[in-house]
């Protein structure tokens, strides 16, 4: 299918080019036509490193470790799909790479570069020895530059036009080369559940999933059929998929308690749903999907 002349970020579906429509919230855009969700909250990235923000490592400290083994995982998984003879190593580019922690896991495989909006935070990946670009992808790269893997951890549910990026992916890989991309899944069963509380009057949780209010919030809630779509529209091919723990299932049982508009029955009642079914999380749909995107040899 060919992109429409007039496509208009955030009013047309990205997977299927249908006018989105308002769900839930203003703001909310679900399509009528296919299962992509979408927003109109946009990002407000601190590009010069003026502003006072809040500490991001303080703020995610609690989130480390599992973060690491998260970045642990998806590495191996990573190193097994694009063997290394050593000399020289695949090269990968991590888009939104923060403070440079999946370079880092990811160094004695991958030959890594980073881009990074932020002021602050690419400061901080350099003075840690992280080959870091400041800047938006792709404006930073050469147009010639080329790459074995393009890694978004947690970064492309934040990028308004993600059908420009993943073209851009497709313009910047080797023939066969791989797009990773790790995000929050739409079908995962914390945005379900933060979708039906939403709709009984309780849209705390919801907003937090959409992360409305914060300087980076979500732009899209992705699944297989929405991000298969805007991949083939790029000229790649979801070649495999896995997913990762969630690392949101206690914040969400913390966020509707610290909702004060939730009244104390509906508090109750939703708690003691969650509560019972916190053992069965693992075997319930996966929150953070890992879509394996790869372009034709
Ligand atoms: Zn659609």
């Amino acid at each position: 299918m060919a992109i429409p002349a007039a496509f208009e970020v955030g009013e047309q579906c990205p997977a299927c080019f249908h006018r989105l429509a308002v769900g839930l919230f203003e703001w909310h855009r679900p399509c009528p036509r296919c299962s992509y969700e979408g927003s109109t909250l946009r990002v407000d990235i601190d590009v010069h490193g003026g502003a006072e923000v809040v500490d991001e490592t303080l703020r995610e400290e609690g989130l480390e470790h599992l973060r690491q083994r998260n970045f642990q995982q998806l590495e191996a998984e990573l190193a097994a799909r694009v063997p290394s003879t050593g000399h020289p190593r695949p090269t990968l580019l991590d888009v939104g790479c923060a403070h440079g922690w999946f370079l880092q896991a990811s160094s004695a495989h991958f030959q890594g570069t980073g881009i990074e909006p932020d002021a602050r935070v690419a400061a901080a990946a350099a003075a840690r020895g992280v080959d870091v670009r400041k800047g938006f992808f792709p404006d930073v790269l050469g147009s010639g530059e080329r790459f074995d893997v393009i890694v978004f951890n947690d970064v492309l549910e934040h990028i308004p036009d993600v059908g420009a990026a993943l073209r851009a992916c497709h313009q910047h890989l080797r023939p066969g080369g791989w797009v990773v991309v790790n995000a929050p899944a739409r079908t995962g069963v914390l945005y379900r559940i933060s979708r039906w509380i939403a709709r009984l009057g309780m849209p705390a949780s919801f907003n937090r999933m959409w992360q409305q209010g914060f300087p980076s919030p979500h732009v899209h809630y992705l699944d297989d059929a929405s991000i298969g779509a805007i991949a083939a529209h790029a000229g790649l091919r979801v070649a495999a998929i896995s997913s990762l723990p969630s690392i949101s299932s206690h914040g969400l049982y913390a966020r509707i308690r610290a909702d004060r508009s939730v009244s104390f029955v509906k508090a109750a009642g939703v708690t003691v749903i969650l509560t019972l079914a916190g053992p069965l999380m693992r075997f319930l749909p996966a929150d953070i999907k890992v879509w394996w995107l790869q372009a034709e040899r």
